[in-house]
């Protein structure tokens, strides 16, 4: 009996370096499978707690997964296979088709967030006895298994943890695409990818003509990029001059919506990386760029050591000292980009309008928030969940208990947000692009417009209040 293999594609949407497509391969028929998940889109409750709801994945972060996923199945049909698309839960579609196509194995990703965990439990749970499974840790640069000390146990703080990782774990070689043409004789229905409208996708999907790059889901696209970043205009050789840039293109290497769709693999951008070193030139810059890919694993490994709690106000330091504010009109104005603070605004503006920012921008709004505001960290944090088009889980939330001091590395969160607007945006371009009512201001009263007395603001047309807001927070306050 020819052996058949059922791939459940999660948040690794690539044919290039993917273990899992990979080692589905090696039965003889295979039938790659994406649901969408209708839990993951819409209204939700933040870890099942009813008292507190916020929109989950918004439209702009739903229609890069439609666009990913598009591209994925045309890449299949290209080489001869499909990819067939259910709308529905995987527990529920998965175990219909394994039957149909009386499949042996069942291969499938794993992940180490908690609800991305119980998915696949239920997924397990759901199929027969007599079908194999096999889990594959695909999502970061490092393998679980290549830690030198085990992931419960690895140190929470960056540092130690990045030395021990350079020096003793090696980077595994990407895989080949396999050949993927070898469906089962009797294929259930291709099924098509459903629309914004009917995943109940909450918001507009971002369409800013100054959004810094086309942030097309898919991994041509996504190899396009490493292209051109890498190759075509050389970005990579200033990256750690130009990373905490603001605005444009290629201050950074917007990876960031592939490496967390699985569009693009971080061991390609590792390989990449090396051949770069090897034919143009190896600095500071090339590696930085696997340092921040360390960031993203780091953050990967602690959810993997810490679960849930990460998700908890005090976070993994279990921090019972503070007392977040839960105001919702304050909130609001945050997230309308009305706070009064032009750099914060500007960040918070850009994001609602592109589903991207710097990370100097994420840094400063959410420290804002956070430290400013008072404000309950789990709320920014959802606020960016549904707004980015790179929502990554342990990113996102490792970032913000970062930022929070409830999280890895508590000791350096808060951010002076006045001098890092003064240091990265002197003369006040990315504040200006994002609040044009400031426009034409010089770069000091842009920044921070109350140094301006009464006649000076009617003179200038800015009257705080009226044509930007008062801000919120004593300025004073604002200074470390
Ligand atoms: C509050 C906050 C929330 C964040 N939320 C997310 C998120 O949901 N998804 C996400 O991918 N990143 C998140 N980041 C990290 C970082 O801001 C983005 O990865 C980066 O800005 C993406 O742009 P880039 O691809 O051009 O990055 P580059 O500067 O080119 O970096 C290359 C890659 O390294 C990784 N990386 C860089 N910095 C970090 C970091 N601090 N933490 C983890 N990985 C990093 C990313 O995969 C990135 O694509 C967050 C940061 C903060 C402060």
């Amino acid at each position: 009996m020819p052996e058949t293999a059922v791939v459940w594609f999660r948040r690794d949407l690539r044919t290039q370096d993917n273990p899992t497509l990979a080692a589905a391969c090696s039965a003889d028929r295979i039938l790659p499978v994406y649901c969408f998940d209708p839990r993951r889109y819409g209204r939700r409750a933040f870890g099942g707690q009813a008292s507190f709801e916020y929109d989950g994945i918004g439209a702009g972060h739903a229609q890069f997964e439609r666009e990913s996923v598009a591209d994925l199945r045309e890449q299949f049909r290209d080489a001869g296979g499909d990819l067939l698309v259910r709308h529905g839960r995987p527990d529920e579609a998965l175990p219909e088709l394994l039957e149909r196509v009386d499949a042996d194995r069942a291969h499938f990703q794993t992940l180490a967030i908690p609800e991305e965990r119980t998915r696949e439990h239920q997924v397990r749970e759901a199929l027969p006895d007599d079908v194999t499974v096999e889990r594959h840790w695909t999502h970061t640069l490092h393998h679980i298994e290549d830690l030198p000390t085990p992931y419960d146990e690895i140190p929470d703080t960056f540092t130690p943890w990045r030395k021990e990782v350079e020096a003793e774990s090696r980077v595994r070689d990407p895989i080949d695409i396999p050949d993927v043409q070898r469906l089962p004789g009797d294929v259930p229905h291709a099924g098509s990818i459903p629309d914004l409208d009917s995943l109940g996708v909450v918001g507009d999907v971002p369409d800013d003509d100054r959004m810094p790059l086309d942030f097309a889901g898919g991994e041509t696209a996504a190899q396009q990029r490493l292209d051109e970043y890498v190759w075509e205009t050389d970005s990579l050789r200033e990256y750690k001059v130009t990373r905490n840039g603001l605005i444009g293109r290629d201050y950074s290497s917007k990876f960031s919506p592939w490496l967390n769709a699985g569009c693009l693999s971080p061991r390609e951008v590792y390989r990449t990386v090396e051949e770069y070193e090897a034919e143009r030139v190896s600095n500071d810059s090339t590696y930085w760029l696997l340092f921040e890919l360390r960031w993203r694993d780091f953050f990967a490994f602690q959810f993997a050591k810490y679960g849930g709690k990460f998700f908890r106000p005090g976070g993994i330091r279990e921090r019972t000292d503070l007392d977040w504010r839960r105001d919702e009109v304050d909130f609001q104005h945050w997230q309308a980009g009305e706070t009064g603070v032009p750099f914060v605004d500007a960040a918070m503006r850009e994001l609602a309008a592109t589903g991207y920012m710097s990370n100097r921008a994420r840094q400063n709004a959410a420290s804002f928030l956070v430290h400013d505001l008072g404000i309950d960290w789990r709320w920014g944090a959802a606020h960016y969940e549904h707004h980015l088009l790179d929502y990554d889980p342990a990113s996102n939330y490792g970032n913000w208990a970062y930022i929070a001091k409830v999280g890895n590395d508590s000791r350096d969160g808060g951010f002076d947000v006045l001098s890092q607007a003064e240091r990265y945006d002197p003369g006040a371009e990315y504040i200006q692009r994002w609040c044009p009512e400031l426009d034409g201001l010089i770069g000091e009263y842009a920044r921070e417009p109350w140094r301006m007395d009464d006649r000076e603001q009617r003179d200038r047309g800015i009257v705080l209040g009226e044509d930007y807001p008062a801000p919120m927070v004593d300025p004073e306050r604002l200074r470390d």
